[in-house]
């Protein structure tokens, strides 16, 4: 049995793609230890001792396996079993914030980025044990280890004294070293996956001569596609399969394979994965179904599947899915047992449902929709969704990505990846199960956890990911963005022949956010004057009946080079028969002639569309062509608002000074010791300290027991005061009338505390508060969600909160730009800035209260719940207070922190 936590086990890509596992050192490690120390050569050992070294002492093994999470650390890298390097840092012990750090790869293995890999992993490490430095010492002619230092993204701090360096820097994260790190990792990962998109030879393991299995269909579309290298059919009993000479495994193939396919019957999958390790083949795609997705012993096998791809260096699509597809010129792979074979484009697509990824592809081909790659990810046991978005990322047949997910397996960095991504790739995603329904198919479906919906919304939102609802949706805005460019704002101009579906569009556009601007005189001018006087130069400019090719491609094109508008939209209603081949040439014109930031989409209002004609000989500048014009407006509005969320800042995040968190780490530390394992709520005191420390205004609160100290304390608080019952069975205090507002005088004190503590049977006390007057009551709020972390919401609406559901969700950490953008989104927003005569808000405070409870949530990642209900924005000026608040913290397992499995390079899957 393993002594660490098993997150501390971590699987990562390195430079040239290939993988090693890394964990850290155990006691019983002592003779790979010493097998690693012959396998050093002689400069290595010099570099790493400073001395001559011929053999490791009993003592010196010792040492080096001694675990003591609290004051080192040391991770090995493996390969095969066999440990290739090692990285570790040992605290000093004068100097408990700082620790000594080293590293040693075997000569073999150096230049794959291990050194660099493990220094990554430990500077996490050891920023979440509190230690701010690493120093090293390091041989002045060891250039390689100081490349590792100094590509590390940190900043150094060298000195020289006898040929050694020392080496000092702070480890806490920088936007350099978190830049580079990332650099890094994509530039691993899509390496790694090189073998799976560009093989240079296939194998497919289970091709068949029966047209109808699935070996058989995945066979002949390789072969009737023309993949460029060749391709070798492996079946213990054929000779031959289409007329190409077949092997009976994989070891009998000539020549060197780096793809196979393996579609054998499930329990020949893991010996014949095992064969491919053996042979060097580096990409497999297990077709193969019966895994994870049906049961425990299906489980197992895909463990030990992913087990044998780790510890080879393979990466592996699958299993359970229905293959891949990479339309390039350059390979023609058609990869999948799917009957069709989509058109190359410039839309790359994963799919988590093998089912709807025939359908997917089917759509794609009737419609014209140009594919870059496709991926059926099936259980995603190695390859996930996170590794291909990375390899798109700087694929340069890849505009568009499309996701369809049914689950997340590790949402904090699909949050990470996309939003660097999404500034250059419009990233588009259909997420199942949203409803109930849909959740518990998802569940069934893959085994996948179903995720919370608004966690899921929040995620996108924030990762600038475009959510669809349907695979129609999904390619209605994917059709637009991969050819038109991304509208720099949100005014459309119409032009259309029929003036009923120009209404109908303009509806639908005005619904979805989008403005039908008014011309200008001049532009209705020039558009009139080639018109008949029937005819409508406003916008929606209507070219009546009679427009033919050469009214649309008159008003069109003046529209595109007008400045006032950031979309055209053109509608054409049959008239002849003809007529839409010709308006379509007609447009096909006006955009060949035009390469502004104008888009450019169509809507044909018949059965056949005008696909095919509006096709531009470039496929970057076709011109989207919709049935509907509702579609059309619901394409323009998401790619609209994805413009505006590449133009918005990225924003900061706020965080609260050292003092402010160590006051909140005391208070937190001493409840978590009384709560217990199964954790617990805060005492109102203790809430109290954590939103003070926080920067949060609360009422002046004191705690009686008697109706004399509540007198006392209303008398020492002066004014009105408030008073509440604290007992367990009054968790909403004032459905049961444990709350007394505006008491003024010791008689009413007296009868406000017979009161509130009359409804209860037992109580701990009573809170006597400064009554806040006025104000509007909002709810601030976090939810602990076990896939995405803490979730913050916000809403109005006071005590009516749960029945308007006015609210808005976001992913913890909040940026300014995700707190204000929270507050805005809200309907009930407008109350705050002075609806109709309701007095005014203080905005900014809100705004500055959303953020300092996010800082809050940082500091204890303990904090399971959070309800500030109400918090009262006062007049502007006069700030917040937050007059009734709860906390639940809970123990947090030690060693979880940091996610060592969501760093940059760890392609570990979390857990099933
Ligand atoms: P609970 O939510 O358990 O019913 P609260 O402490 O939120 O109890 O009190 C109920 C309502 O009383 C609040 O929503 C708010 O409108 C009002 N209230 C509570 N405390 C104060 C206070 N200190 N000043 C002004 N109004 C208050
Ligand atoms: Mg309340």
């Amino acid at each position: 049995m393993a002594e660490y936590p098993s997150e501390y086990e971590l699987d990562i890509v390195l430079r040239d793609g290939g993988g090693a596992r890394v964990r850290p050192i155990e006691p019983d490690d002592g003779e790979l230890v010493t097998r690693f120390f012959e396998k050093l050569g002689p400069e290595s050992r010099y570099y790493r001792f400073f001395r001559v070294k011929n053999t490791l002492e009993p003592a010196e093994i010792e040492h080096f396996t001694t675990v003591d999470y609290h004051n080192r650390m040391a991770l090995v890298a493996l390969l095969d079993g066999e440990m290739i390097g090692v990285g570790r840092y040992d605290v000093d012990p004068n100097e408990p914030s700082s620790a000594e750090v080293a590293f040693a790869v075997i000569d073999e293995q150096q230049g794959r980025g291990i050194g660099t890999k493990l220094l990554e992993l430990l500077t996490s490490h050891a920023r979440s044990h509190g230690v701010g430095e690493f120093r090293a010492f390091v041989l002045g002619e060891n250039r390689q280890m100081m490349r590792v230092f100094r590509n590390s993204g940190y900043e150094l701090t060298r000195t020289m004294d006898s040929g050694v360096f020392t080496v000092d820097f702070p480890v806490t994260e920088s936007e350099a070293s978190l830049a580079i790190e990332a650099e890094h990792e994509k530039r691993a990962v899509a390496a790694s996956l090189l073998p799976l998109f560009f093989p240079r030879s296939i194998a497919v393991i289970g091709a068949s001569s029966d047209p109808e299995s699935i070996g058989g269909k995945l066979f002949n579309n390789i072969l009737a596609e023309g993949f460029v290298g060749p391709l070798y059919p492996v079946n213990p009993s054929s000779k031959v399969i289409r007329s190409v000479k077949a092997y009976s495994t994989i070891a009998e193939v000539p020549d060197e394979v780096d793809l196979a396919f393996i579609v054998v019957p499930q329990r020949f999958v893991v010996d014949v994965v095992e064969q491919c390790a053996e042979s060097g083949v580096r990409g497999i795609v297990v077709i193969s179904a019966g895994f994870s997705e049906v049961s425990e012993k299906g489980a197992a096998d895909e463990h030990r599947l992913l087990e044998i791809v780790r510890n080879s260096g393979m990466r592996m699509v699958g299993p359970n899915c229905m293959g891949l597809l990479n339309t390039s010129q350059a390979v023609r792979l058609n990869g999948t047992f799917a009957p069709v074979y989509p058109p190359a484009g410039n839309v790359a697509m994963s799919s988590q449902s093998g089912a709807l990824g025939i359908a997917i592809l089917d759509y794609a081909t009737r419609n014209n929709i140009g594919i870059s790659q496709f991926v059926s990810v099936g259980n995603k046991a190695d390859v996930s969704g996170n590794d291909l978005i990375m390899a798109w990322e700087d694929d340069p047949q890849t505009d568009v990505i499309t996701l369809y997910l049914e689950s997340f397996g590790n949402p904090a960095k699909f949050s990470r990846i996309a939003r660097r991504i999404g500034r250059r790739k419009p990233i588009i995603a259909v997420k199942s199960g949203r409803t109930s329904a849909g959740s518990r198919a998802a569940s069934s479906h893959t085994g996948a956890l179903a995720s919370s919906d608004e966690a899921v919304n929040a995620l996108f939102r924030q990762a600038g990911v475009i959510r669809v609802d349907t695979i129609e949706d999904l390619f209605d805005t994917a059709s637009l963005l991969a050819n038109q460019p991304i509208p720099a704002g949100r005014r459309v101009g119409i032009v259309t022949n029929a003036g009923g579906p120009g209404i109908l569009a303009a509806d639908a556009l005005e619904a979805n956010g989008l403005e039908i601007p008014e011309l200008s005189d001049p532009l209705r001018d020039e558009i009139g004057a080639k018109l008949p006087a029937e005819a409508s130069s406003r916008n929606p400019v209507d070219l009546i009946a009679s427009g033919g090719p050469g009214e649309f491609a008159h008003a069109t094109r003046l529209l595109l080079h007008s400045g006032e508008v950031d979309a055209v939209m053109v509608i054409y209603v049959p008239t002849t028969t003809e007529g839409a081949s010709g308006v379509a040439r007609a447009l096909r014109e006006c955009q060949s002639e035009y390469d502004g930031n104008v888009a450019l989409l169509s809507v044909f209002m018949q059965a056949e569309g005008a696909g095919k004609s509006l096709a531009g000989s470039d496929v970057r500048r076709s011109i989207p062509t919709y049935t509907f014009p509702e579609a059309a407006a619901h394409a323009l509005a998401r790619a609209a608002r994805h413009g505006e969320w590449r133009l918005r800042e990225e924003g900061e995040e706020m965080k609260l000074d050292d003092d402010a968190a160590s006051r909140i780490r005391e208070v937190i530390d001493s409840a978590l010791a009384r709560v217990g394992e199964e954790g617990g709520w805060l005492e109102p005191d203790e809430v109290d300290s954590c939103l003070v420390a926080a920067g949060l205004r609360t009422p002046i609160t004191r705690v009686a027991d008697t109706r004399d100290e509540a007198m006392a304390a209303a008398h020492e608080i002066g004014g009105p005061v408030v008073l509440k019952v604290i007992s367990d069975e009054a968790l909403h205090k004032s459905d049961v009338g444990g709350v007394v507002l505006d008491v003024e005088g010791d008689e009413a004190v007296a009868a406000a505390f017979d009161q509130v503590t009359g409804v209860v049977d037992s109580y701990d006390g009573v809170l006597v508060q400064e009554m806040i007057p006025g104000g509007h009551e909002v709810l601030v709020g976090m939810a602990h969600d076990p896939n995405f972390g803490p979730l913050v919401v916000f809403g109005l609406g006071g005590i009516y909160v749960e029945l308007l559901k006015d609210v808005a969700f976001r992913l913890h950490p909040l940026t300014d730009v995700d707190a204000r953008e929270m507050m805005t989104e809200t309907k009930g927003y407008r109350l705050l800035e002075g609806y109709r005569n309701n007095p005014e808000g203080d905005v900014p405070a809100l705004q500055d209260a959303l953020q300092r409870v996010s800082a809050l949530i940082s500091v204890v990642p303990e904090l399971t719940e959070m309800d500030l209900n109400p918090v009262k924005v006062l007049p502007p000026g006069e700030g917040i207070c937050v007059v009734d608040a709860r906390m639940r913290v809970q123990h947090v397992a030690p060693g979880r922190m940091p996610a060592m499995r969501d760093l940059p390079g760890v392609t570990s899957n979390p857990p099933a």
